[in-house]
């Protein structure tokens, strides 16, 4: 057994791991550090609360640990990396449920000697923890396509649904003011339940990841209130690292989507097309070009200098490999080869970084956004892989495009463009792309990864 003071001490042990891991997050050269150091951190926790307090059941406990494995494990190990967000989804959804339940829990052991703090706290951490669960399993249905991710939107959606997250809250005052009432606790769950359902349905699926980051942002909060009831230090601090970590990571990524939290939650983004300027005039006055994959090794045997800018169609084709093929051969030919990477190109954040790592692409080849535009108009030929919006010149020039003030990348800069995808349909915003028609690109229609093995084969016969 150990003293609650040597606990504590572990505890400081795990927070500063848990710290750490943020840290090495910043930066993919590092993130694998990242993952095992929160591994470190968690290990400790664990460890120290079971050596530190009196384990009643260890039986249940090691059931719990013993299903935790045989579950998790096949899930960390198969799952791919194209559906990341919506395992994330799924863990988060345990994740805050066990948070309600603790503090249900909780509440039913000492109701209804409860005080008014505590009773508020805890009300509080079971509002947020139940909506979270029930838009965590709604995020992941729809990122599954086990149901439509077009967001459902009818008359007053917004007030609806407000509606029953004020009628949770006024069943929580209720508890607060009468501990005694337990019947009220049940009701206040259900209406949670039913706001995080109306909320996230009325999201677009491919909004998921943000509001993922969202919600876990009200897991970690839910976590730290949670620690306030229980007296537990490490659940404090984890939560609210978590907490802080999911609401930091939703910002940036709206940010990088020019789009507040408001248009996120409430906006309904993803229903319609949006044109650009000269889209009213008929297909034919607005012709493309498009190369075959001979035309492509033919110009990329004049190139000097190649960009690649990948994006959700690369993730969706599975292409990060023969990307990473063609990457290769051209630069045995001399060729300097970079990639651009958009901080929101694809459907979570890294999204990009990850596939190509998993394709074993250096990182020193990996250029950022902001790096990479200043160099677009010496590159001889910007090869833009299933990417759309995060290539879109309206976001610098229409007013009325929803990707308006968006950071793009400035691939129309580029002496070439080729732009490797199916059709001409649009990407998640639903504007249409002007850099289509632009002199410069060149359109190769196509699957992505079928594209580009066609390409490793025709350069290879140059
Ligand atoms: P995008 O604008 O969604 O466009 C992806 C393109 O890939 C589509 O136009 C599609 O065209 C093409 N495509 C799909 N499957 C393909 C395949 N098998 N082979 C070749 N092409 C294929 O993607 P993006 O440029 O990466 O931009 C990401 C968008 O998602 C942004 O609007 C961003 O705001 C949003 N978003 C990102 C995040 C994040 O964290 N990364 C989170 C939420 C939202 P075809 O159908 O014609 O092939």
């Amino acid at each position: 057994m150990l003293s609650l003071t040597d606990a504590l001490a572990l505890y400081v042990g795990a927070i500063f791991f848990f710290i750490l891991a943020l840290r090495y997050m910043n930066d993919v050269r590092t993130a694998r550090w990242g993952g095992r150091s929160a591994a470190l951190g968690m290990a400790i926790g664990i460890a120290a609360t079971l050596l530190a307090y009196e384990i009643q059941q260890i039986d249940l406990l090691l059931g719990a640990l013993l299903v935790g494995f045989v579950v998790g494990t096949p899930i960390a190990l198969r799952v791919p990396t194209t559906a990341l967000p919506q395992r994330t989804a799924v863990s988060q959804a345990f994740g805050s449920l066990a948070v309600a339940l603790v503090g249900a829990a909780e509440y039913y052991d000492y109701a209804p000697n409860v005080n008014r703090f505590t009773m508020s706290v805890l009300s509080a951490e079971m509002i947020l923890g139940f909506l979270t669960f029930a838009g965590s399993c709604i995020a992941f249905a729809k990122l599954q396509e086990l149901i439509p991710g077009r967001p459902f939107v009818y008359p007053g959606k917004n007030f609806v649904s407000i509606l029953f997250l004020a009628a949770a809250g006024v069943m929580g005052a209720v508890l607060v003011a009468e501990p005694s009432y337990s019947s009220v606790l049940p009701v206040m769950a259900v209406l949670a339940l039913i706001f995080g359902f109306l909320l996230v349905m009325g999201i677009g699926g491919a909004d998921m990841p943000t509001v993922i980051a969202i919600l876990n942002s009200y897991t970690g909060m839910s976590a730290a209130a949670l620690g306030f009831v229980l007296n537990n230090k490490l659940l404090i601090v984890a939560g609210s690292l978590d907490g802080s970590s999911g609401f930091v990571l939703a910002v940036i990524m709206s940010q990088a989507m020019n789009r507040s939290f408001t248009n996120v939650l409430f906006g309904g983004v993803g229903q319609k097309i949006v044109k650009g300027p000269g889209a009213e005039q008929k297909a034919e006055a607005r012709p493309v070009k498009s190369f075959t994959v001979d035309d492509v090794a033919t110009v990329l045997d004049n190139a000097k200098t190649v960009v690649i800018v990948p994006g959700y169609g690369m993730a969706v084709a599975q292409a990060q490999h023969t990307v990473k093929e063609v990457s290769d051969i051209l630069q045995e030919r001399g060729i300097d080869v970079k990639f651009g990477i958009h901080p929101v190109a694809g459907r979570m954040p890294g999204h990009m970084n990850v596939l190509l790592a998993e394709a074993n692409v250096p990182y020193d080849q990996l250029w950022e956004m902001d790096k990479i535009n200043p160099l677009f108009p010496e590159t001889d030929v910007a090869i833009v892989v299933g990417a759309n919006d995060v290539t879109n010149p309206a976001a610098r020039t229409n007013p009325s495009s929803p990707l308006y003030g968006m950071p793009i990348m400035n691939v129309d800069k580029a002496k070439t463009v080729i732009f490797v995808k199916r059709s001409m349909n649009p990407g998640f915003s639903g504007a249409e792309n002007e850099l289509f028609y632009l002199p410069n690109t060149w359109m190769v229609f196509g699957d992505a990864k079928k594209v580009l093995s066609d390409l490793v084969a025709a350069l290879k016969k140059t």
